[in-house]
């Protein structure tokens, strides 16, 4: 089975992959968002991803 990479994309215009300190690919895309968000386009922000625990993982 082949997983999709945890990978983020621009929620804008689907530029990626993006790194987990990023939110968008540019700031313009962050001002569009913000803009969408002051227009009232989005709903509530009830996607809190957990942190992701990347630990050196083995058998044993
Ligand atoms: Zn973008």
């Amino acid at each position: 089975m082949m997983e999709p990479k945890r990978t983020r994309r621009c929620p804008i215009c689907g530029k990626g992959p993006l790194v987990p300190s990023q939110r968008f690919c540019s700031e313009r895309c962050a001002t569009i968002d913000l803009g969408r968000w002051l227009s009232g386009d989005y709903a509530i922000p009830a996607e809190e991803e957990p942190p992701e625990d990347e630990g050196g993982g083995g058998q044993g």
